[in-house]
């Protein structure tokens, strides 16, 4: 089985984009990098993001034997979009929840390599301590831009990432070593500070963290700069020159539902568990629950 068999079955399984990478320990310089994130404290309420530093920067240790690392993304940026003034829904948030799509997709990947070659595979879905950017980037999917989004060349970065850490031997793609327009234009469109043009992302600011991930009542300061994002924040990707050609997704499974594009702030306020259930039990946004939605939802400008 080899490189162009493997990338015909993703794309048979709807993976927009495929790449290969040596498994290897993360080289010094992004170890470096992600352990002055941490003791800066810029991850913020992310505390999960200090655990099983080993294995972050060592895949290996997530299967035994293991030899490649097969990087895939999915497109999720919109063919139809919530009116501006409702309150806003991140892209990604808009159809089913990508961790089961692309999960259920790596699985079928992984039993295909296994069935030709008896090799095992694990699917990683932001489901295991693994740098998903830097693999993307070691196994020449895309590059990290200014705004630490992963921005695949002429596509753009509404992509999500999975990863198949794989026992079977296969060639390496080349990295991709592109670099974006270093434009500062998402520095200037961060609406809370969260971003530093070349530095990783202070996450005790930025709205995306903080509308999803923060338990409990948020900062005052962020009422100031929240406007009408009530979950998430795409303003970073949203103004990005790498996004202009950004093309609508097809995915039957991330289409959005009629009820999240015409949700209104006081349906959201005066919404039950059970309404809350309904319309997002298979979506991302159950992560910050109905009480965070309407914690968040005070706070918007009306
Ligand atoms: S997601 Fe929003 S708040 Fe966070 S860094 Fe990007 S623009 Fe700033
Ligand atoms: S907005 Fe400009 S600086 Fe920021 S990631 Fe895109 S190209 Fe780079």
């Amino acid at each position: 089985m080899d490189n162009a068999h493997i990338k015909h079955i993703a794309q048979q399984l709807g993976f927009d984009a495929c790449g290969i990478a040596r498994i290897d320990r993360v080289d010094d310089e992004a170890a470096k990098r992600y352990h002055q994130w941490l003791i800066s404290g810029k991850n913020g309420c992310m505390e999960w993001a200090q655990n099983h530093q080993e294995i972050r920067e060592n895949p290996e240790l997530l299967l035994e034997g293991a030899r490649s690392v097969i990087v895939v993304a999915m497109n999720y940026y919109p063919q139809v979009f919530q009116s501006e003034s409702a309150p806003q829904f991140a892209y990604y948030a808009y159809g089913r929840d990508y961790h089961e799509v692309m999960k259920q997709k790596l699985w079928m990947l992984g039993e295909a390599i296994e069935r030709e070659t008896g090799c095992k595979s694990r699917a990683c879905v932001d489901s295991a301590p693994l740098r998903e950017r830097y693999w993307a980037q070691r196994a020449g999917v895309g590059f990290i831009g200014w705004n630490n989004q992963l921005i695949i060349p002429g596509k753009g970065s509404y992509f999500f990432l999975g990863v198949l850490v794989t026992t079977l031997e296969l060639e390496p793609d080349k990295p991709c070593l592109d670099h974006c327009l270093q434009c500062h234009a998402c520095e200037k469109a961060c609406p809370s500070g969260a971003l530093r043009c070349g530095e990783t992302v202070d996450a005790r600011r930025c709205l995306s963290c903080l509308t999803i991930e923060h338990k409990g009542e948020l900062p005052e300061w962020v009422k100031d700069v929240i406007g009408n994002r009530v979950y998430g924040c795409d303003e970073c990707q949203k103004c990005c020159p790498h996004n202009r050609n950004a093309v609508g997704n097809t995915t039957p499974e991330f289409q959005p539902k009629p009820e999240l594009l015409s949700l209104t702030r006081d349906d959201i306020l005066t919404m039950t568990q059970e309404q809350f259930s309904s319309i997002f039990s298979h979506s991302a946004v159950k992560r910050a629950k109905l009480a965070g939605l309407q914690r968040n939802a005070k706070l918007l400008r009306n």
